[in-house]
């Protein structure tokens, strides 16, 4: 490297620095396939003693979103929907057009009528009566979400009813920091909803970490940014959490608990309402509600939030995620409408027998070998390496604490892009998976990986 560009980290400022591990495959928890689910994978959020928190911006995690990536503590991956069993789609919903459906309106009435309790609604409706006219009106006006969900809130009672509600109830946003109270709570869902051990480490590094730098900022229009915890307290006490990225124009639920106590009142849906109403009454323009899993039937409820949309993996625009969408992915469990339109419109044999294969999940007990790459796997939606060559010299490298481009690299003119356990080969999985246009604004470091 050449000895002009030495400069400290300091300089990355504001800027993403992302951290590729690389292709990597693990059990999936959808379907119980041991090395199923296959994804490529880098670190986004790392403290070193000499530089401090190295993170991503929010605004460039959105973009990943935008590109089927997820996070879980600092780690972000993004999924081989050809080559894993199950495939995850990026769904999302524009929280100023969802209508609740029956199931969910009731799921909703029926905790506020708990919390408020019948001596309560009863007094309630004796001091502010209302009409037959308005009670008309009430019925046929659309559900109206926001108020829904805090009519039960104390914070939200009215003040002129001398009856105390049969129950306290609070739901405050707050940092998304470790306490004590959240991780027992944590240590019993884990154990009562999926028979799985919780450690404090895991939990931290889990659900409180998080990538974000800066943590916690507010965007242009006074939104909060940052990862955060909803607490939602019964009589004080924590009965269940969901933890939420609120990112530029949406809130992207990350995880869910609750307690058991209370399974019988629907918190899945108490909880995904709640974070609707959150981006409505805020003002972010999206919810992301976590992926779709259509081989899972356990995972199929989130198609019970509409209208919603679905990020074509290959080209990564939206589409309505409706019925018709659905029944497609009954029969083709890997589905790209782009994808389709092009081999299509090529009409050829070979075009519509490679097709065929996209459709036909990929043999799923084959690991990862020791260098698979999102080239040789044939990885859904990365950009091709021929588009990726004219760009890669520019790339921003982290080389220990010094800033660089990837061009200044020792022998990087010779080096062969095509060879797997090679630097620029690495970089070029980098931008595949990221896109061209992010690659431009980020920087890697590639200190950590296999
Ligand atoms: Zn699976």
């Amino acid at each position: 490297m050449a000895e002009s560009e030495h400069s400290p980290t300091g300089n990355v400022g504001k800027t993403t620095v992302l951290f590729p591990y690389g292709c990597n495959d693990n059990s999936c928890g959808y379907c119980n396939v041991p090395i199923g689910n296959k994804s490529y994978m880098m670190m986004a959020g790392v403290d070193r003693p000499a530089d401090g928190f190295l993170g991503i911006t929010p605004n460039d995690y959105k973009s990943l979103l935008d590109r089927g990536w997820r996070r879980s503590g600092n780690i972000i991956y993004k999924p081989d929907m050809r080559g894993s069993c199950c495939q995850e789609y990026t769904i999302r919903l524009k929280s100023s057009t969802f209508k609740a459906n029956s199931k969910q309106r009731k799921a909703v009435n029926a905790w506020s009528n708990y919390i408020l309790g019948i001596d309560y609604k009863r007094e309630q409706a004796r001091k502010y009566p209302i009409t037959r006219q308005e009670k008309r009106e009430k019925r046929l006006a659309s559900f109206d979400i926001v108020g829904k969900v805090h009519e039960p809130e104390l914070d939200f009672l009215k003040a002129k009813n001398p009856l105390e509600p049969a129950h306290k109830f609070r739901v405050v946003l707050e940092n998304g920091i470790f306490t004590e109270e959240k991780y027992a709570l944590f240590e019993h869902y884990q154990k009562q909803v999926h028979n799985d051990v919780a450690t404090e480490s895991g939990f931290k590094r889990f659900l409180c970490a998080n990538p974000f730098k800066p943590p916690y900022s507010v965007d242009s229009k006074g939104r909060k940014i940052g990862a955060y915890h909803q607490c939602y307290y019964l009589n004080d006490r924590l009965i269940a959490m969901a933890v939420l990225d609120l990112l530029p124009d949406c809130v992207s639920g990350v995880y869910f608990m609750y307690h058991t106590d209370f399974s019988q009142w629907s918190f899945g849906k108490l909880s995904a309402i709640r974070e609707i109403a959150l981006a409505e009454e805020l003002g972010y323009e999206y919810y992301y509600m976590g992926y779709y899993i259509h081989s899972c039937p356990k995972m199929r409820y989130k198609c019970e939030y509409q209208p919603a949309q679905v990020l074509d993996p290959e080209c990564y625009d939206w589409h309505t995620f409706d019925n018709a969408f659905r029944s497609i992915l009954d029969s083709r469990p890997y589905y790209s409408p782009s994808l389709e339109r092009i081999l299509t419109a090529e009409g050829s044999s070979t075009s519509m027998a490679l097709l065929d294969t996209y459709y036909v999940k990929k043999q799923q007990d084959s690991k990862f070998a020791a260098y698979e790459t999102v080239f040789t796997t044939d990885m859904s939606g990365v950009v091709k390496l021929e588009d990726i060559e004219p760009v890669i010299s520019d790339t921003r490298i982290l080389v220990g604490s010094r800033l660089a481009v990837a061009e200044m690299l020792l022998h990087w003119e010779d080096m062969d892009i095509n060879v797997p356990v090679n630097v620029k080969h690495k970089i070029a999985e980098v931008i595949a998976t990221i896109g061209i246009e992010l690659a431009s604004r980020v920087i890697v470091c590639l200190a950590l990986g296999k």
